[in-house]
């Protein structure tokens, strides 16, 4: 299911990554427990009492060393082609300013609905500067303040007042959406044209183009399968093309639709820091993961060096331990057939539920052959455990004090679910609740 996006605009200073910071919040102090993961975000997720939407910065999307006028231009630009909804953001102190004239005469142009808000709004006597923003012509100014935290709760709501009817996915639709992520020449098309070409493979001649990216529906072994292409999508002008950040915000939404995530390596270079910030955000996404090695024809190929290249890789992607690593070459077509099943596997884990008796049983066995440690004198119990959701399954674990259950606690229930279960290819997740 499409979530809305909603962008975040204005000059630059008047509080746009503050902003994008205090309504990621809570989400963005989850994710960085993982180590390897990148802090510059620019699109995550929010949520406001029953919805979840993705929010873009517009503000940390670099546009090369342009103008600053053609920077906001630009800035504005990808903010009406992405979001659902803008936020347009002015500085409450400084009055309307002529940059801001000129991000307002872009969003006019726009037919998606903007919300205004006047940021720096600290107290409430600042409040009266708001009236002069009306004459912007984007109705009432919502007055804000992004270091205070004041005046977000009614933003929001206006905000998703906005949000249009999407199309939904249904959750029973067993078709495997995935998509391919990986730096530049990695080997992106390549492997999509090898995967669509392969024997037995049939291709739908319904191939759909959606907004984002070309989806190409499939069959293969009765099973149907959706890749998101996003490498084939270069053709919407100058920015699409010269942004490394613009580049990953749309792999980014290809990963957002996607049930399975390949992450691709490749054999010949080696491993770099991109690689591992790329496929953090498969991880950050709870998307089911295979790490695919290409090239593998330019490495002397047998098991030695299989094995070494997979102790290299575990030992940089530690948070993608679950993660079933695939060895393959695009160009000659060798081993892609062992790609496919590891796709299906990693989807059927990601959506898999396990019964409430066994998964107990599990943890009983765990909790007796490893006791739960004592903190400052008081004892982790853990009563109930029970799984609350899939994609990725998701644990809720009843315990008398959540602060007691600590990450290498955590993580050795982690392993045992996963021994007993089978989760390869998935992230878990658990969840700690009081219960007296
Ligand atoms: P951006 O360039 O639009 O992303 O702006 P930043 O978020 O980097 O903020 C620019 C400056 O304004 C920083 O020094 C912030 O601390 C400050 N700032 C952001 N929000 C507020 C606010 O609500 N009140 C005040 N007084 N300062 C703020
Ligand atoms: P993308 O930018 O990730 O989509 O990468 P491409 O699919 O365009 O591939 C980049 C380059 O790597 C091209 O010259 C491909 O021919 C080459 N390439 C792709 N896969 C392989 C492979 O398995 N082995 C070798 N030797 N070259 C490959």
């Amino acid at each position: 299911m499409r979530k809305s996006v909603v962008a975040v605009v204005g000059r630059p200073n008047v509080g746009k990554s503050t902003i994008f910071n205090r309504l990621v919040g809570e989400r963005i102090s989850i994710v960085e427990d993982v180590p390897g993961i990148t802090r510059d975000r620019i699109y995550a997720q929010v949520e406001w009492l029953t919805t979840t939407f993705n929010l873009i910065d517009t503000g940390g999307i670099e546009l090369s060393d342009e103008p600053l006028l053609v920077q906001m231009r630009e800035q504005a630009e990808v903010a009406m082609n992405e979001a659902d909804v803008i936020i347009f953001i002015v500085n409450g102190r400084d009055g309307i300013t002529a940059a801001d004239e000129e991000v307002a005469k872009i969003l006019y142009k726009s037919n998606k609905p903007v919300v205004l808000a006047v940021n720096k709004v600290d107290n409430p006597e600042m409040r009266e500067n708001i009236y002069e923003f009306y004459s912007l012509g984007f109705g009432e100014p919502y007055p804000i303040s992004g270091t205070h935290s004041l005046g977000l709760g009614d933003l929001l709501d206006a905000v998703v007042q906005h949000f249009p009817e999407l199309d939904q996915t249904p959750d029973d639709d067993d078709t495997i959406y995935f998509s391919l992520i990986g730096r530049p020449n990695v080997g992106k098309s390549s492997l999509v044209n090898a995967l669509l070409n392969q024997e037995r493979v049939i291709v739908s001649d319904i191939a759909g183009t959606t907004r984002d990216a070309v989806d190409t529906p499939f069959n293969k072994d009765d099973r149907d399968f959706v890749i998101i292409d996003t490498a084939g999508m270069r053709k919407r002008g100058k920015i699409y093309e010269t942004t490394e950040k613009y580049s990953i915000l749309r792999a980014l939404k290809a990963i957002e639709r996607s049930d399975v995530v390949l992450t691709l390596i490749d054999a010949e270079t080696g491993i770099i820091e991109q690689d591992k910030k790329i496929a953090g955000y498969a991880h950050d996404a709870g998307k089911a993961v295979v790490i695919v090695v290409n090239k593998w024809d330019t490495v002397e190929s047998n098991e030695k060096a299989m094995k070494e290249f997979e102790e290299k890789i575990r030992a940089h992607f530690l948070f993608l331990d679950y993660a079933p690593i695939v060895f393959l070459s695009a160009l000659t077509r060798k081993r892609t057939h062992t790609l496919i099943p590891k796709v299906l596997e990693a989807s059927e884990n990601h959506a898999k539920r396990v019964q409430t008796n066994v998964l107990n049983d599990v943890i009983m066995d765990a909790l007796a052959m490893n006791p739960t440690p004592t903190i400052k004198g008081q004892r982790l119990k853990i009563l109930y455990a029970t799984q609350v959701s899939v994609k990725p399954p998701s644990f809720v674990v009843f315990v008398n004090d959540p602060e007691l259950l600590h990450f290498s606690y955590e993580r050795f229930l982690e392993n045992r679910i996963r021994e007993a279960f089978g989760f390869e290819g998935t992230p878990i997740k658990i969840f700690a609740r009081k219960r007296g």
